[in-house]
């Protein structure tokens, strides 16, 4: 047997469990070494039944005797108890399911089973039965191994599909074991081995799916044994090692040195109605060193929202077009496209530069402009990565909201000049340790510093029998000049559900209100449209502004001070963080109302999260705990390969050591020539997408 041998041909493996194995992403005997159990049992002694104990955890076997379904009461006779009585030499014992009957069918008399569960005294006190144990069936034509495989040791639980059952991949697994592992190479240094002491790569593989007698259950359960440490070390150092190697690839090429002579950004720095945070200039010399180095920026910014990311990327466009290139930015959303481009056309007024906005259906002469150069600064969305744009001189890129985009999307854009610089900025606050993850190709920086003079959001949560006190708030906010958003999970009424909408809830509020002027604005109107509804609100037309979540990043109107979220029960809560981000951008008072119509009990935690803090990296990190990394980065757009025995949270520790050990070795030999096991190791995990990095 041979580790990349095809599944199928391992010994009582057809066609049929081949393509059941499939469905479990195991093709090769490599992918079934590396299945690993989903959690694990003690099993280590199997009682006699005599010899049972209340109270405790047990395993035992025996063959079923009675299979009985009944009424669970005679006052529930609808509650289906099926009651499974087994018996070895010693004794007998009932296992007990409520409402479970399809199990009937699986315990035929005389079937062999395993039950493992906790024991407890019967009603009459004169014999064992379990609730709910988990069981497992002993077929007489099962692998002579599958046994001593299920009982009598901690045995693995594997995650399962319809017609494999846990003994079949168990035995499956063994046989792979015992064919292969010895052929499995250990990919990593040795001198990384020595300094770290970690446990070899064969002896992890083997306890990670049959853990030696004495191994700690707990730490088996948390993926925390040393196997599992190793296991999940190797992920995260080849992790590591790819984003190690792609930073190195980038330092190595030829970037642009841009000259930045000043003359544009002294200039607006000059004509800013404020002063810069400490952290901005930390961030924008970080930058323009970046830019005046010979080789391609490539720096990720981070800020909270309202910490002023906008100026940031603008100082550093204009360093790009004082040195004469164009610079490009991509929003995620027309809105904040749009907003872009009002804000820097309005900033950068008094430079007398053309700036351009590119979104979806526009006209021949914008294309013309940026291809000729006419063009220095053009903002736009997903429409600047169009076949049919083409830059005169691109030396600059900046993506806001970079979550947004996939790293293709970011690959194409850069395409379009000769390795631009890249400045990508991110309100998401990831925890560092994450970031370098995430991100670890990235130069890192934050902007860890508000604005003076804003007072912190005052956040509620009410139930939709307070709306008049939310009304009332509403008026005094308005009677005092300030703006209000009012915010929908939907558009219009649908018949699916019985959420409130926008459409009628601007009805009303413009009913409710009739001094007043609302406006509506969702992704449907045409961009148009759009445009003149956010500018009438920016300029204080528009008192109360409904939308749906399209305003959820970026857009910035200080004079707003009220935002009401309807069903905010419905939303994520870094959603729920950037929705709020939106007030609280001056120095008045702001409130943010969570209008909360019952849900999950995980809803209702999420909103106290809410209402307890405003700062973005608590939210994120509770976020992170609630949905787990997956769904957190949605790893799907994150374009990174999926982690199998590691876990970001659980692990970050030794992501740290991982990446130390990675940036060191990549520097000492950039190619991996001296290492040729782990370049391999290095293909096989990064796979295509790695090709896909290097053109980042
Ligand atoms: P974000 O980081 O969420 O993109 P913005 O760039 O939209 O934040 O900035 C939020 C608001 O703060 C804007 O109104 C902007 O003009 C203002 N602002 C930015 N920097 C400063 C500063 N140093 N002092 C005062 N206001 C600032
Ligand atoms: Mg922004």
């Amino acid at each position: 047997m041979d580790i990349l041998s095809p599944i199928q041909y391992v010994k009582g493996v057809g066609p049929r469990r081949a393509s059941l194995l499939k469905k479990l992403g195991i093709d090769t005997v490599r992918d079934a070494l590396f299945y690993l159990p989903a959690r694990y049992e003690d099993r280590s002694s199997i009682k006699k039944i005599a010899a049972l104990s209340c109270g405790d955890v047990h395993t035992v076997t025996g063959k079923v005797v009675k299979t009985e379904l009944s009424p669970a009461s005679p006052r529930r006779p609808r509650l289906k108890l099926l009651s499974v009585v087994i018996a070895d030499e010693s004794g007998v014992l009932a296992a007990k399911w409520f409402n479970q009957s399809y199990l009937a069918k699986i315990f035929k008399p005389s079937q062999r089973v395993i039950f493992y569960g906790a024991v407890k005294a019967n009603y009459w006190g004169s014999g064992f039965e379990m609730m709910n144990p988990e069981f497992e069936l002993i077929d007489d034509d099962d692998d002579e191994d599958a046994d001593y495989l299920s009982a009598g040791r901690i045995v693995p639980v594997y995650g399962l599909t319809e017609g494999l059952s846990q003994r079949q991949l168990r035995s499956l697994i063994h046989s792979c074991l015992k064919g292969a592992l010895a052929s499995i190479s250990d990919p990593m240094p040795e001198d990384i081995i020595t300094r770290l002491g970690l446990p070899g790569m064969k002896e992890s593989v083997e306890a990670a799916h049959f853990p030696p007698s004495g191994t700690s259950i707990i730490a088996l359960n948390s993926g925390t044994s040393p196997a599992h440490q190793r296991l999940a070390f190797d992920e995260l150092f080849t992790l590591q090692l790819g984003l190690a190697a792609i930073k190195n690839k980038d330092t190595a090429e030829k970037g642009i040195p841009f000259a930045m002579t000043g003359e544009l950004t002294s200039k607006l720095k000059e004509k800013l109605p404020f002063k810069l945070t400490g952290a901005q200039q930390r961030v924008i010399s970080e930058i323009m060193e970046n830019m005046s180095a010979p080789r391609p920026m490539n720096r990720l910014v981070q800020g909270d929202v309202g910490s002023g990311k906008t100026v940031v990327a603008l100082l550093a466009m204009l360093g790009a077009v004082e040195s004469g290139y164009q610079s490009a930015l991509m929003a995620p959303t027309e809105i904040l496209a749009e907003q872009h481009y009002l804000n820097i056309s309005g900033m950068a007024d008094c430079l007398g530069l053309k700036i351009s906005l590119l979104t979806g259906g526009k006209k021949d002469k914008d294309y013309e402009s940026i291809a000729s150069g006419e063009a220095d600064i053009i903002v736009g969305t997903h429409a600047l990565i169009q076949e049919s744009v083409e830059f005169k001189k691109l030396g600059l890129i900046v993506i806001d909201e970079q979550h947004r985009f996939g790293v293709m999307q970011r690959a194409v854009l850069r395409r379009k000049g000769v390795n631009p610089d890249t400045l990508i900025m991110t309100a998401t606050p990831i925890p560092r340790t994450l970031a370098l993850t995430l991100y670890g190709d990235l130069d890192y920086s934050v902007i860890d510093e508000l604005p003076p003079n804003r007072t912190p959001v005052s956040t509620k949560v009410v139930r939709e029998n307070q709306k008049e006190s939310v009304y009332d708030l509403i008026k005094k906010e308005t009677a005092s000049g300030r703006q209000v958003y009012v915010v929908y999970p939907l558009i219009e009424e649908s018949e699916k559900s019985n959420l409130k909408d926008a459409i009628t809830g601007a009805d009303a509020l413009q009913k409710k209100f009739p001094d007043l002027r609302t406006g509506l604005i969702h992704g449907r109107l045409p961009s148009a449209e759009r445009e003149t509804i956010m500018r009438d609100f920016k300029n204080g037309t528009i008192n109360i502004l409904v939308s749906t979540t399209v305003i959820e990043v970026g857009v910035d109107v200080p004079n707003a001070t009220l935002m009401l979220i309807v069903h905010a029960e419905r939303f994520g809560l870094s959603q729920l963080h950037q929705l709020r981000g939106r007030v609280g951008r001056g120095a008045a008072r702001s409130h943010c109302m969570l209008m909360n119509y019952g849900g999950s009990a995980d809803s209702r935690k999420r909103l106290d999260i809410m209402a307890k803090t405003n700062d973005g990296f608590r939210i994120a990190e509770e976020d992170l705990n609630i949905r787990g990394p997956g769904e957190f980065f949605g790893t799907r757009q994150s374009g990174l390969p999926d982690l199998k025995a590691a876990n970001l949270l659980r692990d970050y520790r030794l992501l740290d050591i991982a990446r130390k050990e990675a940036f060191e070795l990549v520097a000492k030999d950039p190619c991996l020539s001296g290492h040729s096991k782990l370049r391999n190791a290095l293909e096989d995990f990064w796979g295509r997408k790695l090709e896909l990095f290097k053109t980042a």
